[in-house]
């Protein structure tokens, strides 16, 4: 892969960025691939970072990685991702303070403009204002579903959350086109952590000098408008980011670069991809339908089982007897994928996805049709979006049985039905290129939050 060149860089403008990114992958992506559109800008750029899923510096020679401690206790899980928040948001307090009272020491020649700060990191907000540096806000997921967060307490009043099942197929008519399955729940100990986690980060957004949303105008048009209406602090649409520049590598797990000669040797727009992203958990019993509906496609396909893929076993679950000699040639498995090299190779025609945001984007820049099976918190609202609003992907429903999984490959990979959503992704595809070329509306909106940085005294 090709590396920032000096060519992609803008005159150094003198001052410096720091970013704090949340150290799980789909959100550490995003926030270095800001800071390198930024970098580009001219700004220096200074990443705080925990022990935790700490990014590789190697990967970012052209950065300045500052660790701090994170107070973590060395088994606590991530199975519980409500509860982890809420941990990291209290003992990280003391350490950010401190180091970014060292770093404005240090950083006199290149002052330091403002804090990008992933929103899940609600506490910063209340450090930033402490010493009166901007803080500006990263939202690492889409418009849409944080319009359903920003309405969880409207939500709750109305009693959306104690629907019982026979409600689940309901629409929430609050929310077109969501319905009652749709959403965000997240399994935590304590539901209540869930609801005031959410309070924090729409609260601490609001506080903010800025939001940056790694989405598009011509996407989300609807969302932002109301997003405008609802949030009235400036707003950047910049995505979609991994389009700007050659890509550096943020993965945290090693990606088996084998896939991309085996997927050299498939036809055209025959492959399914299958990925559910880094945190997405299913049970062994969902994990064993997906084998056997993959098995009985008759589609080339391509799967990522990574370790902890199933539900409460943390290493890498065996593929059930004789499913290797069903497949034979046309199935290739990998712990990790070079996923956006998976996307853009001709020979990938499907993406049977989580519907995580990144995920998504990256499909949508591919032109690639999607089956969606979200699993927790905003998946449930994007899946929901591909599906009945951009009509790009077809929705599982939320049911795994292998006889279904068949049958919806066929449709996707094989039937007019799969043609048509082809030909609407494509045509979204084309707007995400346009958008952040020259005076397109992510570019336009990158040269505003860049004269906007600009503007902070230092
Ligand atoms: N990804 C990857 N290899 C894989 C699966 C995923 O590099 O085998 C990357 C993917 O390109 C995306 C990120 O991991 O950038 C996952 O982010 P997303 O928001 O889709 O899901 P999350 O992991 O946060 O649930």
């Amino acid at each position: 892969m090709e590396s920032l060149r000096e060519s992609h860089i803008h005159h150094r403008v003198g001052r410096s960025l720091i970013f704090f990114p949340l150290p799980f992958q789909g959100h550490i992506n995003p926030m270095l691939q800001l800071a390198n559109i930024l970098y580009s800008r001219g700004f220096s750029i200074i990443i705080i970072h925990i022990h935790f899923n700490s990014p590789n510096p190697q990967n970012y020679p052209h950065f300045t990685f500052y660790s701090i401690p994170d107070g973590l206790e060395h088994d606590v899980s991530t199975a519980d991702i409500i509860y982890f928040v809420k941990l990291l948001n209290i003992e990280c307090v003391e350490p950010f303070r401190d180091g970014l009272s060292r770093l404005l020491l240090d950083f006199k020649e290149e002052p330091i403009s403002c804090i990008i700060t992933d929103a899940v990191w609600h506490f910063t907000q209340v450090v930033a204002d402490s010493i009166k540096l901007p803080r500006i806000v990263l939202r690492t997921s889409d418009i849409s579903s944080f319009h359903v967060f920003a309405a969880f307490p409207l939500l709750r009043e109305k009693g959306y959350f104690r629907a019982k099942d026979s409600k689940l197929e309901e629409s929430i008519i609050e929310i077109p086109p969501l319905k009652v399955k749709d959403l965000p729940d997240v399994k935590t100990q304590d539901p209540e952590d869930l609801h005031r986690y959410v309070a924090k980060l729409m609260d601490e957004s609001k506080a903010s000098s800025g939001l940056i949303w790694n989405s598009f105008e011509e996407l989300e048009q609807d969302s932002l408008t109301r997003l405008c209406q609802h949030f009235p602090i400036p707003i950047f649409t910049l995505g979609p980011f991994h389009k700007y520049l050659p890509a550096s590598s943020s993965s945290l797990l090693t990606q088996d670069q084998s896939c991309i000669s085996w997927l050299d040797a498939q036809a055209p727009n025959s492959v399914l991809y299958v990925s559910f992203g880094s945190l997405a958990a299913i049970t062994k019993n969902e994990f064993l339908e997906i084998a056997w509906g993959l098995a009985s496609s008759n589609q080339p396909f391509l799967w990522v089982v990574r370790p902890g893929l199933v539900q409460s076993s943390g290493c890498l679950e065996p593929l059930p007897n004789g499913f290797l000699e069903m497949v034979g040639e046309r199935g290739y498995i990998v712990k990790w994928a070079p996923q956006q090299e998976v996307l853009a190779h001709p020979a990938t025609g499907g993406f049977w996805t989580h519907n995580g945001w990144n995920s998504t984007l990256e499909g949508i820049c591919e032109g690639v049709p999607m089956i969606c099976q979200p699993s927790f918190g905003d998946q449930k609202v994007i899946a929901r979006y591909v599906s009945d609003v951009w009509k790009i992907g077809i929705h599982l429903d939320y049911t795994l049985g292998r006889g279904k999984i068949e049958r919806t490959i066929k449709r996707l990979m094989a039937e007019a039905e799969g043609q048509r959503i082809r030909e609407t992704i494509m045509s979204l595809q084309e707007k995400a290129k346009l958008c952040v070329r020259q005076g397109g509306s992510s570019y336009r909106s990158l040269a505003s939050l860049v004269d906007y940085i600009l503007s902070f005294k230092t």
